[in-house]
Parts: C-alpha cells; structure tokens; sequence
C-alpha cells in the first residue's frame, strides 16, 4: 500500500518541482496586453516630457541636444573623443574624411574610489588620461577640438554646455550635479596647464550612436543605447519641442535625448516590478531611480538573474539545495553570464557548466543547467521586450515610413537573441505601414562626438572669418 503511494508520488515529484520553479519565476512573464499599456505608459511620458507645463513634474525628461541635423558627410580633420559612462573610459583620436573614418583609442580605467569620488578628482584624472594619450601619440603640441561622448542625464544649455542632472550607473562624484561638466573639464585641464585642447560638444551616446550610424544611413532617427544603461535619442520637430529655446532655422528639428531609464520613477511601472526587482533597486547606489534602468540594462540584469536561482535553491529546488559564497554574493553573478549561458545550444550545457564552475558549485545537473538558462531567458526576453516597448513607442510617435534605428552596448551586442526578441516585439506594437531596421551602430562614441565636433568647429572657424 505504502509502497504504490510511495512510487505514485515520486513519479509526480518531478512535475511538482517544476511547477514550484515556475511559481517563483513567473513574475518575470508579462502579457502581452501588459507590454502593449507599458508602451502607452510610455508614449504619455515622452508627451509629459516634451510639455512645457508638465516637464517639472515629468520622470522622463526629453532633453533637447543642440544636435539639429545628421552628418552630410562633408565632415572631414582631426578630432579627439572621450568616452565616460559605461564601463570603460575611453580616449580616441578620430580622423574624418568624407566617409572614411579611422580611429585610434584607449582604455583607462577609473578607479572605483573615483567613481564615487569628488568631482575634482573625477576630472583631473580625465585630464591626466587625455595628457597620456596625447604624449603616447606625440600630439602635445596640437591644438585639436575635442568631444565629450558624457553618458549621463544633462540638461543642455548649449552644444558645448551641459548640467548634469543626476549620475546614473555606478558613479556618484560629488559637487558635479548642477554643474556643466564642460567647465568642469576645461578647469581641470587649466589646472594641469600642459595641454591645448578645449572641448566644443558634448553629446550623450545616444546621439553618438544616431549619428554615427547616420553618417552611412539617411533613415536612422532614432539612437539607442542597450550596454551599462539603457536610453534613447531620436528626431523631433521643433513644433513639438516646447522647452526648445534655441532658433527655428532649417532644419526644423532636433535631436531629444529621453533618458527614459528614468521611467517608472513615480511608480507607474510598479504593476510590473517583482520581488526580485526591487531588492536590486533596494540595494543599488540611486534607490528609487532608473526603475526602467534596472529592469532592462546589463548593470543589473546578472543581479536579477542571481537572485532567482538563489531563491531557487534557497528552496531545494536547484543544486540540490547547496549554493556557494559566490552565488549568495550581490553583484558576483555578471551580467555576461546570461549571454552565455543562453549561447548553449545542445544540452552538453558547456557554457552553463563554465559558468557554474565560476560560482564554485559543486553540485549541479543537467536539470538545474535546464533550469538556470529558463531563468536567464525569462529575465532577459522581459528586458529585451521592455525595450521594445520604448523604441515602438517612439516609432508610434515619429510616424515615419522608413526608420532606421541605431543600437549599441554590450547587452545588445553580446546577446545571443536580444537582437531577434526586439524585432518581434517592436514588429507586434508598432502601427502597421511603419517600417523599421534594427542595426548595430559601431563605435557610435568616437565617431559620433567627432562628427558633431566637426560641424561646431566649422561654425566656429567661419564664425572668424
Ligand atoms: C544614462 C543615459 C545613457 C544610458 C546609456 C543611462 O544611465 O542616464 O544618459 O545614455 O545610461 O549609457
Ligand atoms: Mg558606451
């Protein structure tokens, strides 16, 4: 009798198991009616932005660039480009002619205790990187132009002036919000007095990546960003713009950096936020900031993985029960991990495996393998279809034929279906007749702040004749 019992329940163990994971990760599983209202979410705050009255109160901010045009390809000398906002810092030397481009860059570290250093300290070691690289490439006695690819929200008072608005990602440099972090540069350059470089744009990546892609494609309007941080940049009309306090000569449009990683901020993505969400935002260095950010970008998406399988196991539901120090540990569980872990295709799970053996587990199946790339994938198809959301939503409100939109960062890149999942879900949100293209947007940092330089410096040397 008991032993009928016995085999009946072990028969079903297996299935139960797999209803309980399931339980503790379907929070990550969004309908499609859920994505389709987050894009009007998201359409009424790019309004709310872009409205006089209502841009005080508004999260998404829809900063106007000084950006008015895409390159023509007329854009040719010498520039300099700093690259700050991501994981890396970046100096390059960029030449431009025509439509050929060649770049040299470097990348310097910045130092953990900067980041979340003072800003002066912040800007000296800028400066002491560009002073670096300028030896290295024998340029200290050139006067060359320079721009400064700052990836962080800034409002925008002018092509070379920009007010830091709030830092996002892992920085945290104190005394630089409210400031414009061009003077901030020029004066830690003044401070050193030992090279002659004077900085005449300052663009988000965003507007590097349009522009970039723009310089070989006339349909690209929109920018986008899928790396450290998410965000987008596309082309808007003046008419719309009522915070634009520039002139409204040709062309009567200019480039807007949304920032919408701010989305969410005022809890109207609440109804979509897990468990799991909110320790990481709980835990983060901005709390209560970047909500869509977070639930999106490769700065926190190893997190939100981790956090499931922990639970997971926390339940006897994977590696038998027993974890690790690594994987308990915030942050260790890198966001790489589930691009790799969802490149395995055959269930050999050498990734996986690779990656386990990273965390030092010791024990773990072909099931718990099966297991952590159904996790990886639930997080990372949400993240690639809450931007979606986001880039329909701008195709929704351009209303253009043909648009091209240019994406970069590493999450976009190293992904092995990010690419594909967007398509799918831009294709399903956007109003039929809208045709788009999503393309890799190479090294849109460096190229795209010379080319803007480029056009400030031709202004500026006709403006002396
Ligand atoms: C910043 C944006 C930037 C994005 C991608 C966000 O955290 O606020 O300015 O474009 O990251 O780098
Ligand atoms: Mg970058």
């Amino acid at each position: 009798e008991f032993q009928t019992v016995l085999a009946a329940l072990l028969k079903i163990l297996p299935d139960y198991e797999d209803m309980l994971v399931e339980n503790l990760v379907r929070p990550f599983i969004l309908k499609d009616e859920d994505y389709k209202l987050l894009m009007d979410i998201m359409l009424g705050e790019f309004n709310k932005g872009l409205g006089k009255e209502t841009n005080p109160t508004a999260k998404v901010k829809m900063y106007p660039t000084y950006v008015r045009d895409v390159p023509d390809g007329s854009e040719n000398g010498n520039f300099l480009a700093l690259d700050l906002g991501g994981t890396n810092f970046r100096v390059l030397l960029i030449n431009l002619n025509g439509q050929e481009v060649t770049m040299e860059s470097k990348i310097y570290l910045i130092p953990q205790h900067i980041m979340t250093g003072t800003g002066e300290q912040l800007f000296d070691h800028i400066a002491e990187c560009i002073h670096k690289f300028m030896s290295n490439h024998d340029l200290l006695k050139e006067k060359i132009p320079l721009g400064f690819t700052f990836s962080f929200p800034c409002k925008q008072i002018g092509l070379n002036h920009a007010i830091l608005t709030q830092w996002t990602k892992g920085f945290k440099c104190e005394g630089v919000e409210g400031e414009d972090v061009v003077r901030l540069l020029h004066e830690a350059i003044k401070r050193r007095g030992d090279i002659d470089v004077e900085c005449l744009a300052v663009i988000n990546d965003t507007v590097g990546a349009l522009m970039s892609c723009a310089h070989s494609d006339r349909d690209c309007a929109i920018g986008l960003i899928l790396g450290t941080g998410t965000n987008a940049c596309y082309i808007e009309k003046l008419e719309n713009v009522e915070l634009w306090d520039g002139d409204y000569n040709e062309p009567k449009q200019v480039m807007i950096n949304t920032e919408w990683g701010a989305l969410g901020d005022d809890g109207c993505l609440d109804f979509v936020k897990t468990e799991y969400d909110r320790q990481v935002d709980k835990h983060s260095i901005n709390p209560g900031r970047q909500i869509y950010e977070k639930m999106i970008s490769g700065m926190y998406m190893g997190e939100i993985v981790r956090l499931a399988p922990e639970k997971l196991r926390k339940h006897g539901l994977l590696f038998g029960g027993k974890g690790s120090e690594e994987l308990s540990t915030r942050g260790r569980f890198y966001t790489k991990y589930v691009s790799e872990i969802e490149s395995d295709v055959d269930d050999h799970f050498k990734n996986t495996k690779q990656v386990f053996e990273e965390l030092a587990l010791e024990k773990y199946s072909d099931e718990d393998c099966r297991i952590a790339q159904y996790v990886c994938s639930l997080v990372s198809t949400r993240a690639a279809f809450l931007a979606s959301v986001g880039v329909a939503a701008l195709l929704n409100k351009m209303d253009r034929q043909d648009v091209t939109v240019a994406a970069d960062g590493s999450l976009y890149r190293f992904h092995p279906h990010f690419h594909d999942l967007m398509v799918e879900k831009i294709q399903q949100l956007v109003k039929p007749g809208i045709k788009f293209k999503l393309m890799l947007s190479h090294d849109g940092s460096g190229k795209g702040a010379a080319i803007v330089t480029a056009v400030a410096n031709r202004l500026r040397e006709s403006g002396k004749e």
